[in-house]
């Protein structure tokens, strides 16, 4: 008898059943995949259709072999679930807690802001800068041409200074907000959160990491950031690498 599954919406097959087990034994499909062959209505879970054992998790609704499971109270949770929950039961957070998650536009929103904020910073000092490079160039009386900027030693170290200024205020203004307050003030003012995995505090360490990353998920055409827009928790490309989720409010996973 062969069989046809689900991968996304994706109908695969058909496969023999010992193919079914195979894919099953690597973790390709779940018991909670989709799965139909010739004689049936519609299709069937995996394990309704296999009459495998199983149990909803509680956390991820997804169905897990109840073999790999643990449960806690009346609760169910599946494998990938265990560790976050556990965490949250000793970080004191309410175990049915979950986050709304920030997508895309409103998180683009929100670095608009603090690209004003930064620029709005950096203003008078550019200013400064540039009134002082004028005045290298142009500004001695015995100068009849112009003198070029890159054999102003003064001007060199002045940009130079901008240069590392600009650096440590963009570093400075992310960690120093996101550390303290979990959100930068951009963040902020459209009410989203940054906060780990299991929805404990961001430490200063990790919004240093997640600066960086930020530099990775700035590279090629912003393409990090756009992965937000299409992950189920909204993941960013930094928040991937540093295990964090932007969240608008927390919420209760409804049993
Ligand atoms: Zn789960």
């Amino acid at each position: 008898m062969t069989w046809y599954y689900l991968i996304g919406s994706q109908p695969t097959g058909p496969v023999e059943e010992t193919e079914i087990d195979r894919l099953f034994g690597d973790g390709t499909i779940t018991l909670g995949t989709r799965v139909w062959r010739q004689g049936l209505q519609s299709w069937k879970t995996l394990a309704e259709a296999f009459n495998r054992p199983a149990i909803n998790c509680f956390r991820c609704k997804r169905l897990c072999s109840p073999d790999l499971s643990v449960r806690y109270g009346s609760l169910s949770l599946c494998e990938d679930c265990k560790e976050v929950f556990f965490q949250q039961i000793r970080e004191g957070l309410s175990p049915e807690t979950t986050g709304v998650y920030g997508g895309f536009w409103i998180r683009a929103g929100a670095y608009m802001i603090d690209q004003i904020a930064l620029f709005l910073v950096r203003l008078p000092f550019e200013l400064a800068l540039r009134a002082y490079v004028f005045w290298q160039m142009f500004g001695s009386a015995s100068a009849t041409t112009p003198q070029p900027f890159w054999q102003s030693r003064g001007v060199l170290i002045a940009y130079g200074l901008y240069f590392i200024f600009v650096l440590l205020l963009h570093l400075g203004y992310s960690v120093f907000f996101v550390g303290r307050y979990g959100a930068t003030p951009g963040k902020m003012a459209l009410k989203l959160q940054i906060v780990r995995s299991d929805f404990s505090k961001v430490s200063y360490p990790r919004a240093l990491g997640r600066y960086f990353a930020e530099g990775l998920s700035g590279l090629l055409l912003y393409i990090g950031y756009i992965m937000a827009g299409f992950d189920s928790e909204k993941r960013a490309l930094h928040d991937y690498i540093c295990d964090t989720r932007v969240i608008k409010r927390l919420s209760k996973i409804k049993p």
